[in-house]
């Protein structure tokens, strides 16, 4: 993390909505650090001796929503690492419990700029995701049991969070419903004020 405060755009939208394929475009393109709040979790998940492994693969695998501490944690730690000012932060928050101790832990710390938010229809974002999972994705919830259970988090818990940036201004939309380069168009006119790598 640089002197100056980094920059942050969070990255929204349901399982399957594209946020892991947009964000790898917009780190090519405009040269921002991807954080994927559920690969960080999955990569703790998976360290030998990991005190809250077992306790992530639960939450993942039934579609729930790990406490802040932990997902913040790592959040932090990763952008501290990192020499660049400028992060999109991939799935998260979440939950209340995720703005809340976000807004504790990192307010201050950082710049939000936007909520990149990639909105397209329940039934094509669960078929992508069963599609990874029978490609080999090898991820525990990409099954129809966790899926349905991640939509239902997804529409009680994180839409609420969205609303409340949509009511600071902060949220800026796209079809995620087209294929990858259409939306990649739609997400660029978004991030014209980043210079172009
Ligand atoms: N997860 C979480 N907190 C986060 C991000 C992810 O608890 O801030 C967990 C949650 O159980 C979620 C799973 O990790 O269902 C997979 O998240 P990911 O963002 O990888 O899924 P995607 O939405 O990209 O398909
Ligand atoms: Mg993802």
């Amino acid at each position: 993390m640089s002197a100056s405060k980094p920059n942050v755009v969070f990255v929204l939208g349901g399982p399957g909505a594209g946020k892991g394929t947009q964000c790898a475009n917009i780190v090519k393109t405009f040269g921002f650090v991807h954080l994927s709040a559920g690969d960080l979790l999955r990569e703790e998940r998976s360290k030998p001796g990991s005190e809250f492994g077992e306790l992530i693969e639960k939450h993942i695998r039934d579609g729930t929503i790990v406490p802040v501490e932990i997902t913040c944690s790592l959040l932090e730690n990763a952008m501290t690492k990192n020499e660049k000012n400028n992060f999109l932060i991939d799935g998260f928050p979440r939950n209340q419990d995720n703005l809340d101790g976000w807004t504790r832990q990192m307010g201050d710390k950082v710049n939000v700029h936007f909520v990149l938010f990639l909105e397209a229809p329940e039934d094509i974002c669960v078929n992508r995701c069963l599609s990874r999972g029978q490609a080999g994705s090898g991820r525990s919830d990409d099954n129809p049991e966790s899926l349905k259970k991640r939509v239902v988090t997804y529409n009680n818990d994180t839409m609420p969070i969205i609303s409340h940036f949509d009511k600071l201004s902060l949220v800026r939309k796209v079809d995620a419903a087209k294929g990858t380069e259409e939306v990649f168009d739609q997400v660029k006119e978004h991030f014209k004020g980043f210079v172009e790598s």
